[in-house]
C-alpha cells in the first residue's frame, strides 16, 4: 500500500488524520519534532487503529535529515504537510520564528519532493487567508478575494500558498491540494487523542473545556457589540475527525483521479456559522456543566464573522462535514475529562 509522509503528524489535526489514513489502509510515516506535541499520541493512535505508525523525530526545516527520510522511504507517494507554528499572538511577538519554521519547512519539502520525484502534496491552509470577507462573499467560497493577513502566522499561510502555485507552475509533475480549514474543534470519539494546548489556550474550545474542568475561573467572551444577531463573533466550527477524513479524500483523489487541476483549493467547513454565545450555550446544554463567563472587550485583530461555502469540497472531493455540533462539543468535553481524570 502507498505510504504517506505526514509532517506534524503528532499534532492535533495531524494525529486525527493519521488515524483516518491508517484505517483506510494507508501506510503512514510521521515526521514531527514534538515542538508542540507529545510522543504519547502514538500510543493513542495505536490503541485506536491497532497498528503503530512509523515515527521519526525530525525537524522539517532540516534539509539533511529530511533528505535521509526520503532516501530511506522510497515508497512515499504523497506528503501531507501539517508541521507549522500556529499561535497567532506569538507570531506577532516572534515573527521570524514563524517565517523561518513555516516557510523554510515547505521550501525544504518541495525541494526534496522534486529531487526524490514525490509528486503529491496536501497543504494545511486556513480561512485566515480570506480575512473578513465582504458581505457579498459570505459564506466564503474559494474564489473570494484574499485579504492582507492580520498576523505573521496568517501571512505564512498566504505565502505558502503562493509558493505552492509558483513551484507547480515551474514543475508540471508537482500536484498540490490546498485545504483551507475553518475552525477545527473536538476530539476523537474514543477520547484517546485530542487537542493538547500549550499553556493558556488561545482558542475558544480548549478554553471552554478547561474552564468547565475548573482549570480556569471563567471564560472571557471577546466582545458582544459586533454586527451579528447576538453581538458575538461568528465562526464555522468543524469537527476535527470530519476534517481528518477530508485529507484522506484529498489523497485518494490525487492518487486515483487523472482529470483534475494541478493545484486544487478546497474550503473545509460546515457551511454553518455559529456565534461564541451559541457555542457556550450549546456546550452547557449537552454537557450539563455550568460554564462561568463574562463579556469583555473585543480581541485585537478578531474577524467579526466568517463561515464556509463548502460546495466545492462536497461535490469535487465528495466530502461533507456531517457530525452535529452537539456531538462535537461532547467529544471535546470527554477528552478534557479524560485528561483531568474527571468522571
Ligand atoms: N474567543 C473568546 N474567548 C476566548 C477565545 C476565543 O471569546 O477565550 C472567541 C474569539 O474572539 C473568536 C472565537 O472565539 O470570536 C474563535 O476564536 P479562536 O481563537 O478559537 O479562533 P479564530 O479567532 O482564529 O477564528
Amino acid at each position: 500500500m502507498a505510504r504517506i509522509l505526514v509532517t506534524g503528524g503528532a499534532g492535533y489535526i495531524g494525529s486525527h488524520t493519521v488515524v483516518e489514513l491508517m484505517q483506510q489502509g494507508y501506510e503512514v510515516l510521521i515526521v514531527d519534532n514534538l515542538s508542540n506535541s507529545n510522543i504519547d499520541v502514538l500510543d493513542g493512535i495505536e490503541q485506536i487503529v491497532g497498528r503503530r505508525p512509523e515515527f521519526l523525530n525530525v525537524d522539517c526545516c532540516d534539509y539533511v535529515q529530511m533528505d535521509s527520510v526520503f532516501i530511506q522511504h522510497p515508497d512515499i507517494v504523497g506528503v501531507i504537510h501539517f508541521a507549522a507554528s500556529k499561535a497567532v499572538g506569538e507570531s506577532v511577538q516572534e515573527p521570524l520564528k514563524y517565517y523561518r519554521n513555516n516557510i523554510l519547512s515547505l521550501v525544504t519539502l518541495l525541494s526534496l519532493m522534486n529531487e526524490h520525484k514525490v509528486p503529491n502534496i496536501v497543504f494545511s491552509s486556513s480561512c485566515t487567508v480570506y480575512g473578513q470577507p465582504d458581505k457579498e462573499h459570505l459564506p466564503v467560497d474559494e474564489t473570494a478575494p484574499l485579504k492582507k493577513a492580520l498576523s505573521p502566522y496568517g501571512n505564512t499561510k498566504k505565502i505558502n500558498e503562493d509558493i505552492i502555485f509558483d513551484q507547480a507552475h515551474a514543475c508540471p509533475q508537482l500536484h498540490a491540494t490546498i485545504l483551507r480549514y475553518f475552525n477545527p474543534i473536538g476530539a476523537h470519539p474514543s477520547a484517546l487523542i485530542g487537542e493538547l494546548p500549550n499553556g493558556v489556550p488561545n482558542n475558544l474550545l480548549p478554553f471552554v473545556t478547561q474552564t468547565a474542568a475548573g482549570l480556569r475561573s471563567e471564560l472571557k467572551i471577546f466582545g458582544n457589540d459586533y454586527n451579528t444577531p447576538d453581538g458575538s463573533c461568528i465562526r464555522d466550527y468543524i469537527y476535527v475527525v470530519d476534517l481528518a477524513k477530508a485529507h484522506v479524500k484529498a489523497i485518494d483523489r490525487m492518487l486515483n483521479v487523472k482529470d483534475r487541476e494541478q493545484v486544487e483549493v478546497f474550503n473545509l467547513g460546515t457551511g454553518r456559522g455559529l456565534s461564541v454565545l451559541e457555542i457556550v450555550n450549546t456546550f452547557m446544554k449537552v454537557t450539563g456543566v455550568n460554564l462561568p463567563y463574562t463579556i469583555v472587550g473585543r480581541r485585537e485583530g478578531d474577524i467579526e464573522q466568517v463561515w464556509a461555502e463548502p460546495h466545492k469540497a462536497n461535490t469535487v472531493l465528495g466530502w461533507k462535514a456531517e457530525t452535529p455540533v452537539e456531538e462535537v462539543l461532547l467529544s471535546a468535553w470527554n477528552w478534557e475529562k479524560k485528561l483531568r481524570n474527571i468522571n
